[in-house]
């Protein structure tokens, strides 16, 4: 028997796992979940089964795909015990349909799971697919700067707050540039606190992957308690292979593996930089190799998360030493771990590093101690590697009649401008207005393409922000050895181009923050910090 995992969110009141983020545990073995979402596609299902650590879930079905089809109807059917808003009533007219657009979302990821946030805010009945079969503790920390956690406030201030709880903010900390060799600051910017500050933006915040996945999907299941707002579901452990427009009914079947499918008004291509979706959408090949449209950025990227405490631990925002070839990024995170990563010049579908620890010491043999301390410190199987690719800005539409793309599969942008998840955030804000407006089903490809419009010139441009900060590293460290050079005409010029670069990308603030309550909250969330971090220090 094949099977799908649906893991609902719905929180149907009779779950009782309730997680918190970095104190998740698997549920024990033997622990079964009744699906409690009643309908016949409910099963008892051992959760042991996949070893999962199902925190995210209300509760975890099983569904057998020679059943039925995973057709909107039966996903509606499961949701008879609520009352949805109709379509007239989220547009506030009286439309032609009775039943609320059903929005689907190839793709869970960080973009995927906050455009469902913002569509059920809309009042729309949403369906997110996910390829995983589980939501892991999984992914180090990344930079939520100012213009995504702007968004977040403006979605939803429970959301912005339990992203506040659990990260750490960037504010009162030193970021900047390194000499690799010597470990000496060539330059330091305070941009990513200042500009906030000056603009009334919310501070940046430094979070797990892992976290924020929580924090949103925490936030749907709580929103999908709320009688005025729309519904998601997430049905994990599928994969989108393809989907289908049908002109005369005007629906979007996305097309799953083991021949079964999602049917919605809208489908949208969340599923990160190796799009189906898109390359069905462009008709291009999917993946890697020499008729890839995505570009390899030159490097191969080393990362791990050790505990590591330094000296001036608090005081990082983040770091990047930069020598030849390669360049090697660090910033602290919660629990008194360091995030680095190490970039190495490689070339694409360079051979997989078996040790890899070894090869990084040597690869780093004349660096600073700093760096060689927390190679050092990081065993070969916490080191993950990954080939690193992005995309060039992409000037076709990404919406093609009722589908359209979001975050990486338009714009995977590189991971230095720290810019990815915002702008896939921002994505999410933009177009769930914009269908918000929709009155006529006839608007919604009009509404898909405006969303388009709006997005394309921003991401191009920090894209090619993020493209323009590495290759301007491989211009930079051949003249590293001419100190002088670069630190009369060089190192004062670089802060410029930073406080440029970060007020653009700040520059999307749908809500703003008063300086004196985004210091405050900086302040609680650094002392809560250093509270953690001596904690596992001295464990
Ligand atoms: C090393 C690194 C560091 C980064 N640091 C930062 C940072 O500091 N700040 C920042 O803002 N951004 C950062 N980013 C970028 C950021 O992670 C991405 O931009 C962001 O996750 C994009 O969200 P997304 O939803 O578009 O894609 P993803 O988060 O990649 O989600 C795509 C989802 O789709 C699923 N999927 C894929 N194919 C299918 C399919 N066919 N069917 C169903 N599901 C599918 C995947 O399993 C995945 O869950 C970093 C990226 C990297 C690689």
């Amino acid at each position: 028997m094949q099977t799908n995992i649906v893991t609902c969110t719905r929180a149907c009141g009779q779950c009782t796992d309730d997680p918190q983020p970095s104190s998740r545990v698997p549920d024990a073995a033997s622990e079964k979940v009744r699906g409690l979402c009643s309908g016949a596609l409910v099963h008892m299902y051992n959760v042991s089964m996949f070893r999962p650590r199902c925190q995210y879930a209300s509760c975890i079905v099983l569904r057998r795909s020679g059943m039925s089809n995973t057709k909107s109807s039966s996903v509606k059917s499961r949701c008879k015990t609520r009352q949805l808003p109709t379509y007239a009533r989220v547009n506030g007219s009286s439309a032609l349909r009775q039943d609320t657009l059903h929005i689907v979302v190839a793709g869970g990821g960080l973009g995927g799971l906050y455009l469902a946030i913002c569509l059920m805010k809309k009042g729309f009945y949403v369906t997110v697919i996910e390829r995983t079969a589980e939501y892991r503790n999984f992914g180090g920390p990344i930079q939520l700067a100012s213009n995504g956690m702007s968004v977040l406030k403006a979605t939803s201030r429970r959301l912005y707050e339990s992203v506040q709880q659990n990260s750490r903010p960037f504010w009162g900390t030193k970021s900047g540039i390194k000499y690799g060799y010597t470990g000496d600051w060539m330059f330091t910017f305070d941009a990513i606190t200042e500009i906030p500050k000056r603009m009334e933006l919310p501070f940046a915040v430094c979070i797990d992957r892992s976290d924020l996945q929580y924090c949103l999907l925490n936030e749907i299941r709580s929103l999908n308690l709320e009688d005025s707002c729309g519904q998601t579901e997430i049905i994990m452990d599928a994969t989108v292979t393809s989907y289908h427009q049908d002109s005369r009914t005007g629906k979007v079947r996305a097309n799953l593996e083991h021949g079964t499918h999602v049917e919605g008004d809208v489908l949208i291509g969340a599923d990160g930089i190796w799009s189906t979706v898109r390359s069905q959408m462009f008709d291009e090949q999917n993946g890697r190799g020499s008729k890839s449209t995505a570009s390899y950025t030159g490097y191969k990227l080393f990362s791990s998360l050790p505990l590591y405490q330094t000296d001036d631990f608090f005081e990082i925002g983040y770091c990047a030493y930069i020598g030849p070839d390669n360049y090697f990024v660090t910033c602290p995170d919660r629990h008194g771990r360091i995030q680095w990563y190490a970039f190495v010049k490689s070339s694409p579908e360079s051979d997989y590093v078996e040790d890899s620890k070894s090869f990084l010491l040597q690869k780093f043999e004349r660096w600073t101690p700093e760096v060689r301390a927390l190679l050092a410190q990081s065993e070969n199987i916490d080191i993950s590697q990954r080939d690193l690719w992005d995309r060039p800005p992409c000037l076709r539409s990404w919406s093609n009649g009722r589908v359209a793309l979001l975050g990486d599969s338009c714009h995977a942008t590189m991971p230095n401008i720290g810019q990815g998840s915002g702008l896939a955030f921002e994505d999410a804000f933009v177009l769930s207005n914009l269908l918000g407006e929709v009155k006529h089903p006839h608007d919604i490809c009009g509404a898909l393409n405006k969303y388009y419009a709006q997005r394309i010139w921003r991401t191009a441009t920090i894209q090619g922000l993020g493209r323009m900060n590495s290759e301007a590293i491989k211009i930079l460290t051949p003249l590293l050895p001419i100190k002088s050079l670069i630190d009369f005409v060089i190192s004062p010029f670089l802060p410029l181009v930073f406080i440029a670069q970060f007020g653009y990308c700040y520059s999307f603030c749908p809500e703003k923050e008063a300086a004196v309550t985004s210091i405050s909250s900086a302040a609680r969330m650094n002392e809560r910090h250093i509270e953690e971090c001596m904690e596992s220090w001295h464990q």
